[in-house]
This record gives structure tokens, sequence and C-alpha cells, in this order.
């Protein structure tokens, strides 16, 4: 049996939101078993809390948002492939603003902060999400496709004409290890002509030269972490959102895919779901 995880003790961590530009306080705090993730907006009266579930995501424009009807919180994804990729089934996330702290526009920070405190065994059996046929979604050229396994293991093609990134390719079975030391530190890619674009749209305020990898036509603008980063942090990306549905086993196979099929393909996979 894999026992359901918390955090060994509480966790604090200052930082500046990416699209919104506010500064931001987060707790993470331990949880009981079966209580999963859950976003505590503590800025509001009455606190509300927005459950880390695939039915309260309520945006996907560049980030996954999770709202209540009350409150949301922006850009979960990469505070929750921190949390599901080391192994946590159970947390509370404490905010003061609706979004979380961007970190270094990876997921690192948040290792850093889960590993600074550690991690405990809570003596109830973790329940894994699993596929009894596969499930595809498709869109705009873009395709996901999830068929049943005994683990997560996602393999990725990230496609583009781009003369300087080119098309990537990876593919990962999911484990702290591999988290941890293969894609945790993987950052986004925004391409150059797009940044003035994207500020006026009101995102990406907080993000500066080395919380995202800018490419131009002629070369990256920064150094890269990994060769294949692009792809890495498509991947990290994955395994947040798909997050939203705890601990899942199945192989995935992604081409294009973003936030919003990533949705897509949870909401497929929540149609067709066996647990055990
Ligand atoms: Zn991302």
């Amino acid at each position: 049996m894999t026992e359901q995880q918390t955090l060994r003790a509480p966790v604090e961590y200052a930082g500046k939101a990416l699209h919104s530009g506010v500064p931001v306080f987060m707790r993470l705090l331990p949880a009981p078993a079966n209580t999963g993730i859950v976003f505590r907006r503590i800025d509001l009266p009455g606190k509300p809390e927005i459950p880390a579930t695939a039915d309260h995501i309520v945006a996907t424009n560049r980030n996954t948002t999770l709202g209540n009807g009350v409150a949301q919180v922006m850009t979960v994804e990469h505070l929750i492939a921190a949390l599901r990729g080391m192994g946590l089934d159970n947390a509370i996330v404490e905010l003061d603003a609706g979004e979380i702290p961007l970190g270094d526009g990876s997921a690192q920070a948040f290792v850093d902060l889960i590993q600074r405190v550690g991690i405990i065994k809570q003596g109830v059996p973790r329940q894994y999400l699993r596929l009894n046929k596969p499930v595809w979604v498709s869109r705009n050229g873009s395709h996901m496709i999830a068929v049943p396994a005994d683990e997560l293991k996602i393999t990725y093609t990230f496609v583009t004409d781009h003369p300087v990134v080119g098309t990537q390719f990876g593919e990962y079975t999911i484990t702290a290890d591999v988290f941890g030391r293969e894609l945790a530190r993987a950052r986004t890619l925004v391409f150059g002509r797009d940044i003035e674009f994207l500020r006026s749209q009101g995102l990406g305020q907080g993000g500066d030269m080395d919380c995202v990898v800018i490419v131009d036509d002629d070369g990256y603008r920064n150094a890269l972490r990994y060769h294949d980063e692009i792809v890495r942090h498509k991947i990290l990306d994955v395994v947040g959102d798909m997050g939203l549905l705890g601990f899942l086993h199945a192989h995935i196979v992604a081409v294009r895919s973003g936030h919003e099929l990533n949705r897509g393909l949870m909401q497929e996979i929540l149609k067709t779901k066996g647990s055990s």
C-alpha cells in the first residue's frame, strides 16, 4: 500500500504573482488524510476555501485558474505540480491574494519549500485514479490521449517551426525523484515578439528575464537550465493540471497541448474513471 502523505510542518513563502504582479504571502499547512489540496483565501471575508479539483477550474488562458463562485486563485499549476510531483496528497494552501506567487517561473521554489519541512506518511492508503479504457481529446491540431497504466507516464511533443526552439520531445515516468531532478526547474517559454502583447492584456506583469525562457528568431535571450527546457516545462504543466485529479495512473501522450486541452482530457477521464 502507498500511504497518503502531507507536510511535516507549515512553511511560508512571500513572492510576486506572475500575471497580476501583486505581492503574495503563501503558507502551506499539513492537512489530515483525505483532505486533498485546498486553497484558502485569508484576505477575503469568511476565508473561502477552493478545493484543488478539476471541477473548480474556471479559466485556462495561459494559466489554470480555480474558483468557487466567491473566490478565485490564478496560476495554480506549478504549485500543484510540485505538491503532486513530490508525492503530497493533502495540504492547505493559504494565500492573501488571488494568485500563486511565481517563484522562479518553475516548480523549484515550491519543491524547495516542501523539502525544507519534509513529508510525513499518514497511515491511510492513497486512492489512485485509474482508467478502464483509453480516452482522448483533439482540438485545433492539438491532441491528448490517456491509456490505462500502472504509473503516471507523460509523453509530450512540442511542435513549432520556430527556427531556434524546434520540435522537442520528452517522456517521463513521474516519481518524486524524476520530478525533482528532471522537471521541477523547467521554466515557461515566451516568444520575444509576444511580450508587449501579453503585457497589454494584463498578463505577465510580475515576470522578469529570469522567470521565463525568452526566445527571439535569432536565439534565446537567457541561459537554459535544460537543453530541452520547453518540453520539460510543458510536461510539468501536465503534471500540475492532472494533479487536480489527485494521483492518476495513466500513460498520457500529448501533442501541442496546453491548459485548455489538459482540462478537456481531465473531463474525459472523469467520465470513465475507476479507482483502486
Ligand atoms: Zn507552466
